[in-house]
């Protein structure tokens, strides 16, 4: 039998696969939907698409790269990475593509992953590394059906659609369009930018790596590990204390979203329309240096007005406007949850995982769920971020999984139901208190629960993670 079967070759699927590897385990095989590793970065083609954490922390701290042409790497970089990655690390021997799972069930400490294309694969373990964002979300806009021109979500980015010349309309403002939006408006004849609620926005100050700085980077490991650490620091002591409502530094922060804002946009009212009147961090912050520019430009109308419909040629908006449109695109993000949406998994007893969560998701530190044995995920329920990098993150949880994985040796690990449920209360009501929580909606929440986000900082991830409590796991041989 298998001993370990992973879904997905993003950069958490991969990690775990490399370190299995380097342990000198090659007893796993990983199923993957498409016919390319690379996740998210395989996915996300759209122009502008780059990274929103600084590369030298958004890498394994394992495999750094010296070679990032900016600070905040550009797609077709990052997924030349993490391709090169699995290829030198000769993991691609070990991913069966085009494998697109639908259902996963556990039976007498045998897991069974059956694919849509009729393949059945049994294994000891199961590791589910399918992300949190990768279901594009298109909203059931009125009269959508209809619109005759060319539309698209960000994330199934249609190259062949050639926007020079044409009148575009981008619905939502949030990461992914921060990023498009600066491209479309250098081709587009026009461009609409139809936004329902605006976002704090801070500069990124992006520029390209010098010869010099890629040199130092290379010949000294130990300046760039530093490098690291600096930009580790700013998020765990600048942004993470504003999320938590740091007076100072929220202020601080503010202050410099809206000194960006009045550098490009020169008229009160509209920049009345781009100031968020929700705290800052409850939605992702956002870091741009040609969002406000792009607004400013002639070609560019921002819309606040409700889209009431669409039509054949365009968008009518709640006023009765009518914008038309050659193209549309839909930058309106993904739906975060329910968790494993498309996988029908199934526990001890055939318990369905969608009725476990029939609440919203939750898991014990994010891994592993109560009735699920020998189930772990990578990037699980209360393990996303809104102040550092997920790869960083995603490399506490593999050392989590494989210290599991030793402890149930040819066995069975499942995390026990009550220190589930205490990490789970404690964890909401931390939650409750911080910005993500005064909001009453975003892809952190389902309902009223935060379901996506850690409560604390990444030190204490890192710290609780990497260090199992084995008393909260029953084990059996
Ligand atoms: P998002 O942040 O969820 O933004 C979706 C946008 O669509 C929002 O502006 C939202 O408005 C709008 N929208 C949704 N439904 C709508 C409706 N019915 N009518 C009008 N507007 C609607 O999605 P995203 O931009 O794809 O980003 C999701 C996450 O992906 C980010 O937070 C980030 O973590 C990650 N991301 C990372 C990168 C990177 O590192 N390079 C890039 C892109 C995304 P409301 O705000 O009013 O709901």
């Amino acid at each position: 039998m298998i001993k370990t079967i992973i879904i997905g070759t993003g950069f958490g699927g991969l990690c775990l696969a490399a370190k299995l590897r380097e342990r000198g385990d090659d007893n796993f095989i990983i199923l993957e939907k498409a016919s390319e590793v690379g996740g998210t970065w395989r996915e996300n083609t759209y122009p502008g698409a780059e990274c929103d954490i600084p590369s030298a922390l958004y890498s394994y701290s394992f495999a750094p790269n010296p070679t990032w042409d900016f600070k905040w790497a550009k797609q077709p970089q990052i997924l030349k990475y993490i391709q090169d990655f699995a290829e030198n690390r000769d993991l691609l021997r070990h991913v069966k593509f085009n494998q697109n799972v639908i259902s996963a069930s556990y039976e007498a400490g045998q897991w069974t992953i059956k694919t849509a294309n009729g393949e059945s694969y049994q294994s000891q373990f199961f590791v589910s590394a399918i992300g949190q964002l990768h279901v594009p979300a298109i909203p059931n806009f009125k009269g959508k059906s209809v619109y005759k021109g060319a539309s698209f979500h960000s994330a199934q980015w249609d190259h062949k659609v050639d926007l020079k010349g044409k009148a575009v309309g981008v619905i939502g403002v949030g990461a992914s369009a921060a990023q498009l939006i600066p491209e479309v408006a250098k081709t587009a004849k026009t461009l609409t930018v139809y936004q329902r609620s605006p976002n704090w926005i801070i500069n990124k100050g992006d520029r390209p790596y010098t010869r010099i700085e890629k040199w130092v980077a290379r010949k000294t490991p130990s300046i760039a590990r530093l490098y690291r650490f600096g930009i580790w620091c700013q998020g765990e002591f600048v942004i993470w204390p504003i999320i938590k409502g740091a007076k100072i530094r929220t202020k601080l922060a503010k202050m410099a979203s809206q000194w960006e804002m009045k550098k490009y946009i020169k008229d009160p009212e509209m920049r009345a329309k781009l100031t968020p009147d929700y705290p800052i961090g409850a939605k992702r912050i956002l870091f741009s240096d040609s969002y406000y520019p792009a607004l400013a430009r002639e070609n560019v109308t921002l819309e606040t007005q409700a889209i009431s419909q669409i039509t054949a040629n365009g968008i009518e908006t709640r006023d009765g406007k009518f914008h038309a449109h050659d193209v549309l695109i839909y930058a309106t993000g993904f739906y975060s949850n329910p968790f494993l949406k498309e996988i029908n998994v199934t526990g001890l007893m055939g318990r369905s995982l969608k009725e476990h969560w029939k609440d919203g998701a939750y898991a014990y530190l994010g891994v592993t769920t109560h009735g699920y044995p020998n189930m772990f995920m990578l990037y699980g329920p209360n393990t996303n971020t809104g102040h550092t990098s997920i790869v960083h993150k995603l490399e506490a949880q593999v050392q989590h999984i494989l210290k599991l994985m030793d402890k149930a040796g040819e066995g069975t690990i499942e995390v026990k139901s009550t220190p589930e449920k205490a990490f789970n209360d404690n964890a909401q009501k931390r939650l409750s208190k911080l910005a993500w929580a005064k909001i009453d909606a975003s892809w952190y929440k389902d309902g009223d629960r935060v379901t996506n986000n850690w409560p604390g900082s990444s030190t204490e991830f890192k710290r609780r993670l990497e260090n199992p409590v084995f008393e909260h796991f029953d084990v059996s041989s």
